[in-house]
């Protein structure tokens, strides 16, 4: 799509965006540089196992479509920059804010498999403790000067330097509008996070943005205590935050580990499928591109020191996932023509295999979204039966060939 605004290069305004070569943020990326010409947008990754550059191809083709671009590569061009590095390295954070005069920080790096997070859970405190606590502090070290005070370079739009001191009181007035107004301008920190830090629920309950916090895994327990560092950081310094909570994702460019693309793949390869337990545990399935619309949405209108629960209505059992993919694929690739040899399999569905419990399962979790579609409107496009057809096809693309 061509981009209609032409925007003078000096006037770019620098997003760090940090793990977009993982599953939503590459989604997340494309999406953004498209929406807004006026944005550079630095991608720092550490390109771990999750991490994949090959998740961003498309971004040729957006850049190359912008009056924008000067050079057409994935690597480097004026409004997008890849950086290989860790959010956990200091210096190289420093240096990043410094060369880039980064102005908006979007959170996404992670470890964020929580099967990884029994087996190994150093990893995932060392990179969603510590390197949020280092990206967040060293924002706030180049965007403020002291508590409650921006640095005068980032008071832009026409208010006074006084105006922008939020005092402490005004700070705790959350939904004051005025303070909303004053904040716009200031660089903003939007830190991604998920539902699980809300723990488990019952069979009827829904996670607000008021659910304490409950976290019963390594990986929950580490974005839960990432939340908290955020949340000191706009209540101790006055620093611009906002938090949003997500439910489970899927779509395109996931990484095959996660449920949804191992079903699919499995299922293409004529492999018994795993299902934890009794395949009974509920998820709050939301498409990913919706996900992408609602961080926009937060990041540029959600009110300063807020949390956002971003949820898509669509509760499903493992079991209700798995029998959703086979029959689909059983009618895009009947298993007859996928498997000509095979006289047993007459179903995906066979290949379903009941597996030992993840440990500390956790049972239910489901989003109440209504704080983010009153207050900001948003509001999901995919419901479950439209965006699992968009990823089904996308995977087929993926795994074709690949029996
Ligand atoms: P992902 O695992 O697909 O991608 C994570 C990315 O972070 C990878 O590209 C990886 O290379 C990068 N990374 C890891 N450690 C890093 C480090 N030290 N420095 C820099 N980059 C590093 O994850 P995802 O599913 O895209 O999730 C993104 C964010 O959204 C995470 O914070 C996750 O907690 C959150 N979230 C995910 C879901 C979901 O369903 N996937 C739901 C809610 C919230």
């Amino acid at each position: 799509m061509q981009n209609k605004l032409s925007t003078n290069h000096s006037t770019l305004k620098t997003i760090l965006v940090t793990g977009c070569a993982g599953f939503i943020g590459s989604n997340f990326v494309p999406y953004f540089l498209e929406k807004y010409p006026n944005y550079r947008i630095i991608n720092l990754d550490l390109l771990t196992y999750a991490g994949d550059l090959a998740n961003l191809s498309e971004i040729d083709e957006i850049l190359s479509n912008s009056k924008l671009s000067t050079q057409h590569s994935t690597l480097e061009n004026e409004r997008y920059k890849f950086i290989h590095g860790s959010i956990c390295n200091r210096e190289l954070v420093e240096y990043i804010f410094d060369e880039y005069d980064v102005q908006g920080v979007i959170h996404f790096a992670a470890e964020s498999h929580v099967d990884n997070s029994i087996k190994n859970p150093g990893v995932f405190i060392e990179t969603n403790v510590n390197g949020s606590f280092t990206l967040l502090d060293v924002a706030y070290k180049k965007w403020m000067e002291a508590p409650f005070k921006y640095r005068d370079r980032y008071l832009n739009g026409g208010l006074s330097d006084e105006c922008l001191v939020v005092s402490e009181d005004e700070n705790k007035k959350k939904n004051n509008s005025t303070l909303k107004t004053q904040h716009s301008t200031l660089p903003r920190f939007h830190h991604i996070s998920t539902d699980e830090v809300y723990g488990t629920l019952g069979t009827t309950d829904l996670f607000t943005e008021e659910t304490p916090y409950a976290p019963n895994s390594p990986y929950s327990a580490s974005k839960a205590s990432s939340d908290m560092i955020v949340r000191s950081y706009q209540e101790t310094y006055g620093m611009n935050t906002v938090i949003t909570n997500c439910s489970n994702n899927y779509g395109p460019k996931q990484h095959d580990e996660k449920l949804i693309p191992t079903i699919i793949r499995k299922a293409l390869a004529g492999e018994s499928i795993p299902i934890y337990g009794d395949g009974k545990n509920i998820r709050d399935w939301l498409y990913v591109l919706d996900h992408c619309k609602g961080i926009d949405i937060v990041y540029h209108t959600g009110k300063e020191a807020n949390v956002y629960n971003i949820g898509g209505r669509n509760e499903r059992t493992n079991l209700q996932i798995v029998d959703a993919i086979c029959s689909i694929l059983d009618e895009k690739v009947p298993v007859s023509s996928h498997f000509p040899l095979s006289s047993s399999l007459k179903s995906y569905k066979d290949l379903i295999t009941f597996v030992e419990d993840r440990a500390g399962h956790d049972r239910r979790y489901a989003i109440d979204a209504t704080k983010l579609e009153n207050e900001l409107g948003w509001k999901a496009d995919e419901n479950f039966d439209s965006g699992i057809i968009k990823t089904i096809e996308w995977y087929l693309n993926k795994y074709k060939g690949k029996k």
